[in-house]
């Protein structure tokens, strides 16, 4: 069978489904690779790059489509593009089906079975095909970073002999994928890193990467009642102690990160704007909720704000798409792992095996149905 990659036509998408290296794993397994021309030009992987590994490369999405039995991309198919799939192909991309209902009956009609990357079971065995998982660390790296950028000090703090200089004071507020990786970065840096989360079991995660868990003194520790390992909402006690305490930390902390999600709910608001305003000038404030409307009170998505009192505050919402390289590479790595159990053979054909619970969570159209939302995890 054929693989096919596109290129991706979101304005900004700089990320590619396929690189030279995951298209050399691909062949292993049996498969034959094409590409759009000037796909993975913006991630840094040239067309030579690609036809040095033998990999054919194509001038237009229409010939991808019209010779690949399997096409994969980063982004969820434009209508047009959906347009193009046929029966029995499939597609392997992010989808968001709870959030794109139109284009999954679109797809259903055209017959095509598509793999929802952002639908793979977050269980053990497939962490390697964690496409979320991925981008998240990419992002909780690049929020640091992307702070640093804007913030005129050093992370750490240095005796010089100009004059002593503090460490930076970073709090991370969310403790999951991205957080943790914004906590890794901070602290690998030199800044003195503080962080909060509401599921109590992660204070260990956060100690282990050498920052400070934010307690708060409340009857039952933190109470982010966490479900299948996600937070749940927050009783209005536990907010109001968790805000007066981030009122307190605001005027000492340098640089924020807000991270902070509960599945299927938008972003709680959790850096108020009076907390901006008691922070210094030349404080940072990095929004990693902001698409799904931002943890802080001030986050316009996809854009930097300074404030009157010289707070800057950055909504992006593409900071994997900012680091194309190394989320291309994952990314392919992922979709390569979840074919590598599509062909158990490894004879380039693919068995969609809809009784193994990581190829099932992540179906979302097959043989002409709508697959999703997939039976609830088996208990054994
Ligand atoms: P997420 O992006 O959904 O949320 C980010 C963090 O925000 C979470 O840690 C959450 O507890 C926290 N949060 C929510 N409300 C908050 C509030 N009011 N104040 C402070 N923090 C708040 O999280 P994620 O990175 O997708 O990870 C969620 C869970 O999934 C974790 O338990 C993680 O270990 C688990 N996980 C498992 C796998 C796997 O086994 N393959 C892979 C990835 C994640």
């Amino acid at each position: 069978m054929k693989i096919g990659a596109l290129r991706e036509i979101s304005p900004g998408e700089n990320r590619v489904a396929m690189t030279p290296d995951s298209a050399t794993q691909l062949n292993r397994l049996g498969y034959t690779c094409v590409i759009q021309a000037g796909a993975g030009m913006a991630a840094g992987f040239s067309d030579a790059a690609y036809a040095a590994v033998g990999v054919e490369v194509f001038p237009s999405a229409e010939a991808v489509f019209a010779a690949a039995d399997v096409v994969v991309k980063v982004r969820g198919p434009e209508s047009t593009e959906a347009e193009m799939l046929r029966q029995g192909q499939t597609l392997i991309s992010f989808f968001w089906p709870a959030q794109n209902s139109d284009l999954l009956e679109q797809v259903r009609e055209r017959g095509a079975t598509v793999i929802a990357m952002d639908m793979v079971p977050r269980i053990s065995r497939a962490q390697k095909m964690d496409a979320l998982s991925s981008m998240a660390n990419i992002a909780g790296y690049r929020a640091v970073i992307e702070a640093g950028n804007h913030f005129g000090r050093f992370f750490t703090g240095q005796v010089t002999a100009a004059g002593k200089v503090p460490p930076a004071k970073v709090l991370v507020i969310g403790a999951g994928v991205a957080g943790l990786a914004a906590i890794g970065t901070a602290t690998s840096l030199g800044a003195i890193t503080y962080a909060f989360d509401v599921r109590p079991e992660v204070a260990e995660q956060i100690e282990s990467m050498g920052a400070q868990f934010v307690f708060l003194e409340f009857e039952q520790t933190q109470d982010g009642a966490a479900t299948g390992g996600y937070a749940a909402p927050s009783s209005p006690e536990f907010r109001d102690k968790q805000l007066a305490k981030f009122r307190e930390l605001a005027p000492e902390i340098d640089i924020v990160i807000t991270t902070a999600l509960i599945p299927g709910r938008p972003a709680p608001k959790l850096w108020t704007a009076d907390m901006v305003q008691a922070m210094k000038p030349g404080s940072v404030i990095v929004d990693l909720a902001a698409e799904r409307g931002g943890n802080c009170d001030l986050t316009v998505p996809d854009e930097k704000v300074v404030t009157e009192n010289g707070v800057t505050i950055i909504g992006y919402t593409d900071f994997p798409s900012r680091m194309a390289a190394q989320a291309s590479t994952l990314y392919a790595n992922n979709i390569r792992h979840f074919l590598t159990d599509l062909t158990p053979n490894k004879d380039g054909v693919i068995v969609h095996n809809m009784d193994d619970d990581v190829i099932r969570g992540a179906t979302v159209t097959h043989q002409g149905a709508i697959t999703y939302p997939p039976p609830p995890p088996k208990v054994p």
